[in-house]
């Protein structure tokens, strides 16, 4: 059997059919490790709630929006802030979360009285905002709150407001992936239809399952605007509240994670009749491949081969010296759920990084099988890892660098292994080709710090090595390279800014004209 059984997880049998070694010649099926089941006794996950699936997933990102959680406020602050979903409004979304802060005497007496006060209050201090969603929690839905019908007191008191009500408490669903379902299912059911878009382009897409992490969505918008493509709403980075009830006016949904967001682009298309297209904004080839997708579907492929040709040759020398110094690394692939089937081919083909390892806290077995078939024999693809198994896949592996999430990454540095958030990022965008080589430098930049020499002296009785000199990144990547590439005139390290995202809010595009009208007889 390709199941792969942890020394540390022996008292835990069950955990055996959650992680594989992708073998030679391997049946792909046979060696898929069980996946999306509720969490087993015994072990602990890395897994949020359903409550935060919906919320800090999906929900926040939307930015002209109050984001009011009904609850204890220790689930609101478990969703605030981690994740950098800016936007180009001040980052409203971001600044302020709200919380109706629900005590025992709530719980016993019930708390539909605090939420109808606290909803008043919140469009009192922020006069500018006529948006709401308000989140259900474990407390409020067990004591029956009846959200939706206090939102509609509100909605009747305050003329102009209009509010979203999501049920998706953390106990739906054996994970987060359970709230994406709940809130794109919602959003679709309440909210989709009730605004007339505005249609400026003959091709216009919903962009769906991008959240604008450190800019994502708006470099994405950027391809697309060049294009003379609208985009009618995003689903949900950089999003806004009204154009999401619109949503049903486009010609194509282009869809990013499938993971998070493929309910709402299935509804769409059940309803609507809007075709889904799904896209990869990570790797020069995947981006590449997407726009021109994009460009087929719309017959204006012209449009993408000249932003590709542009963008490739202004980013390809700075991935390649990248790519030079990371060859033959090797990293650990350990985020939430699609990035693993997202990176796991496009590292190794153009950063030359070798994928050890794969794993997902929340994906499903679909999302394990397209990321173990994207990687090299031998990796261990792990499903909802618990943290020993993750420090002995560390051990035995010795990845020079993983990628995942905040508690994960900070065990990785007591044990000397860099990491990168996968999550958020670190010194992101990563979409885009400058994205994608921004990227490649934080990898760099991780696994050649040289603060990783002292990372496991002991400071209260290790004496520091004296006389060892001054080390560089430059210095440890480029001993062992040879002079021609050390050298090289077409290579060179990223030259973009640090912020390469404030420049795309303030651009002009070029104006396509529209295809003339066409007259339908008999219409
Ligand atoms: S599981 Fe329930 S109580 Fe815990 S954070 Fe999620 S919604 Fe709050």
């Amino acid at each position: 059997m390709p199941y792969h059984e942890f020394e540390v997880s022996k008292c835990i049998p069950e955990r055996k059919k959650h992680a594989v070694v992708k073998g030679p010649g391997e049946d792909l099926t046979s060696a898929l490790p069980a996946g999306y089941l509720s969490t087993i006794p015994g072990t602990i996950s890395e897994r949020g709630c359903a409550y935060c699936g919906a919320k800090h997933v999906i929900g926040t990102p939307m930015k002209d929006v109050i984001h009011l959680s009904h609850g204890p406020v220790g689930c609101t602050y478990d969703t605030w802030q981690t994740k950098r979903y800016i936007s180009d409004n001040d980052n409203f979304q971001l600044k302020y979360t709200f919380a109706t802060d629900m005590k025992e005497k709530h719980v016993i007496f019930g708390a539909e009285k605090m939420l109808k006060k606290n909803m008043l209050e919140a469009f009192k201090a922020f006069p500018e905002m006529k948006r709401m969603t308000v989140y259900q929690t474990c407390a409020s839905a067990l004591i029956g709150d009846d959200i939706d019908a206090v939102a509609q007191e509100v909605m009747e008191e305050l003329p102009g407001v209009d509010i979203f009500v999501c049920n998706s408490p953390g106990f739906k669903g054996p994970s987060q992936s359970g709230g994406h379902h709940t809130i794109n299912i919602a959003w679709m059911k309440n909210k989709v239809g009730q605004v007339e878009p505005k249609i400026t382009s003959d091709y216009v897409i919903n962009y769906v399952g991008e959240y604008n992490i450190q800019g994502d969505q708006e470099v994405m918008q950027d391809y697309f605007k060049r294009m003379g493509i609208q985009i009618l709403s995003t689903f949900t980075g950089n999003g806004s509240y009204d154009d999401l009830r619109a949503m049903q006016g486009a010609h194509l949904n282009v869809l990013e994670c499938a993971r998070s967001a493929e309910y709402i682009c299935n509804e769409l298309r059940v309803r609507y009749g809007i075709p889904r297209l799904d896209i990869d904004g990570f790797g020069f080839e995947a981006l590449s491949h997407s726009l021109r997708k994009i460009g087929l579907f719309f017959g204006i492929e012209d449009r993408a081969e000249k932003i590709i040709a542009e963008e490739t040759a202004r980013w390809k020398p700075e991935l390649d010296w990248y790519k030079e110094r990371l060859n033959g690394k090797k990293v650990c692939l350990w985020p939430g759920g699609s990035k693993l089937w997202h990176w796991a081919h496009a590292i190794h083909a153009e950063m030359g990084v070798e994928v050890v390892s794969v794993y997902t806290k929340f994906g499903h077995q679909g999302d394990m099988e397209k990321g173990i078939a994207r990687c090299e024999e031998g990796a261990l693809a792990i499903d909802d890892p618990n943290e020993l198994e993750s420090l002995e896949a560390m051990e035995t592996l010795k990845p020079d660098c993983i990628f995942t999430g905040k508690r994960p990454g900070e065990y990785a540095k007591k044990v000397r292994v860099p990491y990168l958030n996968a999550h958020a990022y670190h010194n992101g965008p990563w979409k885009g080709y400058e994205g994608w080589v921004r990227f490649a430098r934080d990898i760099y930049n991780a696994i050649y710090s040289p603060i990783h020499q002292l990372a496991l002296v002991d400071i209260s009785k290790d004496e520091l090595a004296a006389g060892t000199g001054f080390v560089t990144r430059r210095m440890l990547s480029d001993a062992s390279l040879p002079e021609k590439v050390r050298s090289s005139e077409t290579l060179r390290q990223y030259t973009g800014q640090f912020d390469s995202v404030s420049g795309f809010r303030d651009k002009t595009y070029p104006v396509f004209e529209r295809k003339p009208e066409v007259e339908t007889v008999g219409a």
